[in-house]
């Protein structure tokens, strides 16, 4: 019965809720825990290594790094007493290889390695904590067992073996780092923002856990997005499937590959309040619920619409076989697809490949890009024989102009694509026509 917590920037955000997840890892009895680094620390170290590549002499990585010194210091002042040396020492000693990387700037890999510090130092003093208080605790590397191939994908037969080997003490507590791994030469890596809840969810996978916890600031994963969103609820039980497609779609909650690792081996997540434990959260399992139509609502930004128009199209067949190949070529996923005889339109959610893609699509017709778009992604028991259904969406979005649709893919989902300045707009009318609190 092996759990696996994850806790996040916030939850590990000072000393006070330092102590708050040492509670709760102790009344969980969790057999891995997977922190974040401190909350604003990866924020800071994103910005001195893009300062670095820049000007390695930058005023402003200096302030960053002494930003970063008060808030631990103070941390491990507040927090520990035999170990706070050890800690001090140690917290000096990250900053200083942060100060060297950034003033020796070697792209790509100095970034890494400045990203990765906030997780590997957040670690280092909680796991003291846990032994000053008392506990049997050890630290794991977690760039020892999480390796990422060639193709982006985390070694799991590595990551089974390691683990498997190392975490075998009943009353250990295991305490290791999220976000971070190694590439394929064993140089540090990460796992992109939010990846911590990807590091637990595969950690879970890994040594069979019969839980993965997520802990976070919030009481589970609401109906629509709190941070535009007035009046949104916590759904107390969701499908895996419903919960990939809210955070494929934005949800930040959860990054968006956290689910199939679980999926995949059955796992259960439960997605809790560290500020609130006994709140109930989300649980996410195997079970549909059916008993309500509209469940949940989530947007992503950063959306670009791509417009093929092709006379070519006309009554021909392999054309589309022909604009998929060019996206598989720039190794860019599309997301939301609408056709009609002589027009496809495309969305993607990386620009990195736009320029390669847009030369190669003017081979097959003419090109218009539209970019600042936004995909609302609706989420429910979306049957489609139901009268009624569509014309209860579409009065739900109160006349917000609508770019693309895509309803009808599954019985799950319907994503509809807006300007960007529409998106607070059509959330909230979202919320307000079709959700009621079942707690209000
Ligand atoms: P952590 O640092 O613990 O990983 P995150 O900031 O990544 O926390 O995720 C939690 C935040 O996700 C919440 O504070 C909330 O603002 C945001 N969020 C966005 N959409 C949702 C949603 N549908 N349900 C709950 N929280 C959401
Ligand atoms: N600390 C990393 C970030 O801020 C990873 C995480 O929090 O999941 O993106
Ligand atoms: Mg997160």
């Amino acid at each position: 019965m092996s759990k696996v917590l994850k806790f996040g920037g916030t939850s590990v955000g000072s000393a006070g809720n330092m102590r708050k997840v040492a509670g709760i890892v102790v009344a969980q009895g969790a057999t891995v825990t997977v922190l974040s680094a401190m909350s604003g620390t990866t924020n800071a170290l994103v910005d001195i290594a893009a300062r670095a590549a820049k000007d390695p002499a930058d005023k402003a990585i200096g302030d960053q790094i002494a930003m970063l010194q008060e808030k631990y210091s103070a941390c491990i002042g507040e927090l520990l007493a035999a170990s706070k040396n050890e800690a001090l020492t140690r917290m000096e000693e990250t900053l200083a290889l942060i100060a060297k990387e950034a003033a020796y700037y070697r792209n790509p890999q100095s970034e890494r390695t400045i990203l990765a510090q906030g997780e590997l130092l957040t670690s280092y003093i909680f796991c003291l904590y846990m032994r000053e208080s008392g506990y049997r605790a050890e630290l794991l590397h977690a760039p020892d067992f999480m390796r990422k191939d060639d193709e982006d994908k985390v070694d799991m037969e590595l990551l089974e073996r390691q683990l498997k080997r190392l975490v075998t003490n009943k009353d250990t507590y295991y305490i290791t780092q999220g976000f971070i791994c190694t590439d394929n030469d064993g140089e540090l890596d990460n796992l992109g923002r939010g990846g911590s809840d990807y590091s637990a969810a595969l950690m879970g996978g890994a040594i069979n856990a019969s839980q993965v916890q997520v802990w976070t600031d919030i009481d589970g994963m609401h109906n629509n997005d709190p941070r535009f969103v007035d009046n949104t609820y916590p759904i107390p039980r969701m499908s895996f499937d419903e919960a990939a497609e809210l955070a494929y779609f934005g949800a930040k909650i959860l990054h968006p590959a956290t689910i199939q690792p679980c999926k995949d081996k059955g796992i259960p997540v439960f997605l809790k309040n560290t500020m609130d434990p006994e709140a109930e959260g989300t649980m996410i399992s195997e079970a549909e619920d059916n008993s309500r139509i509209f469940h949940a609502v989530a947007a992503k930004d950063g959306i670009t619409v791509i417009r093929i128009y092709s006379a070519r199209m006309l009554m021909a067949y392999g054309f589309l076989r022909k604009v998929f190949e060019i996206f598989e070529q720039h190794r860019t996923p599309i997301d939301m697809i609408t056709t009609s005889e002589v027009a496809v339109s495309i969305t993607i959610d990386s620009d990195c490949h736009l320029d390669g893609i847009v030369a190669d699509l003017r081979q097959l017709g003419t090109i218009e890009i539209e970019k600042n778009n936004t995909i609302v992604c609706l989420v429910g028991n979306l049957e489609h024989q139901q009268r009624g259904l569509a014309e209860t969406i579409m009065k739900g979005i109160h006349g917000v102009p609508l770019k693309m649709i895509s309803y009808g893919a599954s019985h799950r989902s319907i994503a509809m694509l807006v300007d960007t300045k529409y998106k607070k707009e059509v959330l909230q009318s979202l919320n307000d026509s079709l959700f009621t609190d079942p707690n209000a």
